[in-house]
């Protein structure tokens, strides 16, 4: 496929172009990399219209579960769901996230649905690049709502947190107490906080859990002061309260439309990112630069034996790249 016909496809919301647009971002190719940025170039007008949410939680906590009930529901209200997961090569938590693409099985069917697995190792900032540009192409071929789902165990939660609208922290009831392993940090990203399996014998729990919540959400306060974080409960099993989400979403956006933070997070995000490509590009260009291919391996070892100090040996790379 020309890279054309690719970006047509993409605008006309054909799965099949979007997959290959993303595969194309994901490669690390350089004429795969060259075609990739004509296709982002070309549909970068079509792109932000789209609720972006991140959605994270340790594993087991019913992520898989929800995102199906979820974006069925979204569906079901005339929305357009893509599911993008983020999970840099961790060994840990690698097969857990969307690896199995059963697990939402009705999801993966609908064809108003797209969902993409994580793809598989790089640094987090290589991950986060992909994932933010295979965001833009799911908005440009009409995703309406774009979930970035993530395992809430490392530190991919901050670089999602970083490009989304809305940061929701599922949990699970009976741990509310103990934050459930879950670190302090990714609870103060949170902008909503759900507490999934609120059903059967779970159900008193997960109440419990959700008074926890809002009690230790209230006292970490938000910097940004943009009032309480809402903690709701719900069960993907049943679909009881997965419409609470949704309306609890629906409303912080709105609001933050209306007060101008909306506009102030996005460009905010923006910027940040065209910061984190300077980064990227100049560490890829001083890595690959032709006049450091033996000093830099040279360095490496003085600095490894202790025979050069890590500042004296940025000072002479560097010297020579500008040359
Ligand atoms: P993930 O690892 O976070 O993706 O979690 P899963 O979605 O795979 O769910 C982990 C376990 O919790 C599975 O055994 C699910 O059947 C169970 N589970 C998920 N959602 C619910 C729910 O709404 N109610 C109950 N009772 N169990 C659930």
């Amino acid at each position: 496929m020309t890279v054309s016909t690719l970006t047509q496809g993409v605008l006309a919301g054909e799965r099949r172009a979007l997959s290959k647009a993303i595969t194309l971002i994901e490669s690390t190719r350089d004429d795969h990399r060259a075609q990739a940025e004509r296709i982002l170039n070309a549909l970068m007008p079509r792109t932000g219209g789209a609720v972006r949410l991140g959605l994270t939680g340790i594993p087991g906590v019913g992520k898989s579960t929800l995102i199906e009930s979820f974006g069925l529901y979204l569906i079901e209200q005339g929305h357009r769901p893509a599911i993008l997961a983020v999970d840099p090569s961790s060994p840990v938590t690698r097969g857990s996230i969307l690896g199995d693409k059963t697990r939402m099985e009705m999801l993966s069917r609908d064809p108003r649905a797209f969902i993409r697995p994580s793809p598989s190792g790089g640094t987090l900032g290589g991950v986060a690049r992909r994932t933010r540009e295979a965001m833009l192409l799911c908005e440009a071929a009409g995703h309406d709502v774009v979930l970035i789902e993530t395992v809430g165990v490392g530190q991919s939660e901050t670089a999602v947190a970083g490009m989304v609208d809305l940061f929701v922290l599922l949990v699970a009831p009976g741990a509310g107490d103990e934050l459930q392993g879950i670190k302090k940090g990714i609870v103060e990203l949170a902008d909503m906080v759900v507490v999934t399996k609120a059903d059967g014998d779970l159900a008193d729990a997960a109440k419990r859990a959700a008074r926890d919540y809002a009690n230790a959400l209230h006292l970490i306060g938000r910097a940004d002061d943009q009032g309480n974080v809402p903690v709701v409960t719900c069960s993907a099993a049943t679909g009881i309260g997965i419409d609470k989400i949704w309306n609890g979403v629906s409303e912080q956006i709105a609001a933050a439309k209306i007060g101008g933070a909306f506009d102030i997070r996005r460009g905010r995000q923006a910027k940040a990112w065209m910061w984190d490509e300077i980064t990227e590009t100049l560490i890829s260009d001083f890595k690959s630069d032709p006049k450091l291919s033996q000093s830099i391996g040279e360095c490496e070892k003085l600095v490894e034996k202790g025979l050069m100090a890590p500042s004296v040996a940025v000072q002479k790379l560097v010297g020579i790249f500008k040359r």
